[in-house]
C-alpha cells in the first residue's frame, strides 16, 4: 500500500541528503539497517549524499566494538556514506553552543527538580489520573516567582515547548500527523552532566549536516513533534519525515533477539550473502510492483521514496532463504569458493587445494540456502561425518552390505571420474541384482552422512578415493 502522502516528495531545487544515525549499544539491528538501506537508496537515487552518524550520547551503553561491528555490517552490506562517521560525543562543544542561544533566548531554562522531586509529581500525577508530563514548575514566566535555586543541584536544561497550538507534518510513510502542544512537555534538552538528549542532539545535527529527509523506525514517530518544536526554535528549515513501520518475527512480535537473529553480522556469520540481505530487506516496507528479485542498481533506479507500507513488515526466514538461494546460484567462482572457505574456518576446517573445494561446491549449491548449508556439505567431505542411527538402521541392511563391499573394491582401481565411478555403480548393481534406489542410499548415508544427495557418481567424485573407501567400509 501506497502512502498518502500529498506534497511532492522533493522540494523544487532542494538538494537530497540522508542520513543514518545508529546508536553504538549493540550490532547493527536488522530494522536500522533496512532504514539505512531505504535512506541510501533514497540518497543515491537522487543523486545526494548519505551521512553516517554514530549517536554515541548513551556514553555508559555505548562501545568501542559496537562502533566496528556497524562499520563493518555498513560496509558487508555495501551502504556507502559520503560523510562521516561523525560522532555525536565529539559535537559537545557545538550542542553546548547551540543550547547557550536557546537559553539566551528564552527558548530553554534550567531545571533544577531533582529526580526524586519529579518522580513525586509524576506520582501525584497517576493518582489523579493525568498524563505524566513535566509540569512546568522551573519554566520563567512572566510574572512567576521561581523556587529558590537549590544548593548542590545540577540543573538540566529543558525546552520551553510552545503551550498551545499543534504540531503538524506530512510523513511520507504515514501521511499528515498532528499533535497538540498541550500533550507534550518541555523535554530535557541537555543533562545535568552536561551531555545533551538524543532530541536535541538529532536536531543539531540534522540542521547542520542539512539533513533533507530524515528515514527512520516509527518507534521515533513521539519524538518528532518535539524535535519540529526545536527546528522552528532554532529557525532551521524542516526535513521531511518518513517513519518506517517496524518489523515484526514471524510470531507477529516485535523482531527481537529473543526469537531469532537481528543483527546484520549473526546473518553474514551464517552465510548469507550481502546482495541478497539488501534485495530482501528492500522488500520489508517497500514494493516495486511484483518484483521479488533485483539488484541494487534496480533499488536505486526505483527507490524515489513513495511506495514505502504504512503496515508492519513480516520477518520471513522462508523467503530470506529462498532469495538468498537465488543469489546463491548466481554466484561467481571467486566469491563462491571465498564464501565456502570462510564457513569451513568457523567450524575449523581448513579447506585443501581451491580448485577441488570450487567443484564440490557446484556439486552443492543448488541444494543449499546458505552458506551454512554449503558448508554442511563440504565439511563430509574435508572433515568427518556421522551418519544418525535410524539412516543407517534405514538403509545400510543387510542386502546391501555385500553390494557395498564390491563397490568399495571396484572403487580402489577406476580412474577417479564422475564416468569411471557411475560405471563401477553400475557393475555392482548388475553383479547383485540391486537397483539404484537400493544401493544408493546405502552410500549417502555412508559417505555423506545423510540419505539424499545429488547425483551420486557427482558426489563421489568430489571426494578422496580413500576417504570413499575408508566410509564405505564402515558398514
Ligand atoms: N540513534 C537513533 C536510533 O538508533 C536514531 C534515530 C533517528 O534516526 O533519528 O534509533
Amino acid at each position: 500500500m501506497s502512502a498518502p502522502h500529498a506534497a511532492p516528495i522533493i522540494a523544487a531545487g532542494q538538494r537530497v541528503r540522508t542520513r543514518i544515525a545508529p546508536s553504538p549499544t549493540g550490532f547493527l539491528h536488522l530494522g536500522t539497517a533496512r532504514t539505512a538501506l531505504f535512506s541510501w537508496a533514497f540518497a543515491r537515487h537522487h543523486r545526494g549524499e548519505f551521512v553516517l552518524r554514530i549517536e554515541d550520547t548513551d556514553v555508559a551503553r555505548s562501545s568501542e566494538a559496537s562502533v566496528e561491528q556497524i562499520l563493518a555490517s555498513m560496509r558487508w552490506l555495501g551502504l556507502d556514506h559520503d560523510e562521516g562517521p561523525i560522532f555525536q560525543m565529539q559535537r559537545l562543544e557545538r550542542y553546548t553552543a547551540v543550547a547557550a542561544r536557546l537559553l539566551a533566548d528564552n527558548k530553554a531554562y534550567y531545571c533544577y527538580a531533582t529526580p526524586a522531586e519529579l518522580e513525586t509529581m509524576r506520582e501525584g500525577q497517576r493518582a489523579r489520573g493525568e498524563k505524566a508530563l513535566y509540569d512546568g514548575r522551573w519554566r520563567p514566566e512572566p510574572g512567576k516567582a521561581l523556587p529558590p535555586i537549590p544548593e548542590g543541584v545540577s540543573p538540566v536544561i529543558r525546552f520551553r515547548n510552545p503551550a498551545a497550538g499543534v504540531v503538524n507534518w506530512d510523513d511520507l510513510v504515514k501521511g499528515p500527523i498532528t499533535i497538540a502542544n498541550h500533550e507534550i512537555d518541555d523535554l530535557v534538552i541537555v543533562r545535568a552532566d552536561g551531555v545533551p538528549t538524543y532530541n536535541f542532539a538529532v536536531v543539531v545535527d540534522d540542521v547542520d549536516m542539512r539533513i533533507s529527509h530524515v528515514f527512520r523506525g516509527d518507534e521515533h514517530v513521539n519524538n518528532t513533534p518535539w524535535q519540529i518544536n526545536i527546528f522552528a526554535a532554532l529557525g532551521a528549515p524542516l526535513p521531511a519525515f518518513a517513519h518506517v513501520p517496524i518489523i515484526l518475527g514471524d510470531d507477529g512480535h516485535k523482531l527481537s533477539k529473543r526469537r531469532g537473529a537481528v543483527s546484520v553480522t549473526a546473518y553474514e556469520d551464517m552465510g548469507y550473502l550481502p546482495e541478497a540481505m539488501l534485495n530482501y530487506l528492500a522488500r520489508l516496507g517497500w514494493s516495486h510492483g511484483d518484483d521479488e528479485i533485483f539488484s541494487r542498481e534496480q533499488m536505486v533506479a526505483w527507490f524515489d521514496g513513495s511506495h514505502l507500507s504504512k503496515s508492519p513488515a513480516q520477518w520471513d526466514p522462508v523467503k530470506l532463504d529462498w532469495v538468498n538461494a537465488h543469489y546463491l546460484r548466481a554466484l561467481d567462482a571467486r566469491r563462491l569458493l571465498a564464501l565456502a572457505t570462510a564457513q569451513l574456518a568457523r567450524r575449523g576446517i581448513v579447506a585443501p587445494a581451491t580448485d577441488a573445494v570450487l567443484r564440490a561446491c557446484v556439486v552443492f549449491k543448488d541444494r543449499c540456502s546458505t552458506g551454512a548449508e554449503l558448508a554442511d556439505w563440504l565439511g563430509a567431505i574435508y572433515g568427518d561425518v556421522a551418519p544418525g542411527a535410524e539412516d543407517l538402521a534405514l538403509h545400510v541392511t543387510d542386502a546391501v552390505r555385500p553390494a557395498l563391499a564390491t563397490l568399495r573394491d571396484k572403487l580402489a582401481t577406476v580412474p577417479w571420474d564422475k564416468a569411471s565411478i557411475a560405471a563401477a555403480i553400475k557393475e555392482t548393481l548388475v553383479a547383485h541384482g540391486l537397483k539404484m534406489p537400493q544401493l544408493a542410499p546405502a552410500v549417502r548415508v555412508l559417505v555423506c552422512g545423510r540419505a539424499q544427495t545429488p547425483s551420486l557418481d557427482a558426489v563421489l567424485e568430489v571426494f578422496e578415493r580413500e576417504t570413499v573407501r575408508a566410509r564405505l567400509a564402515r558398514r
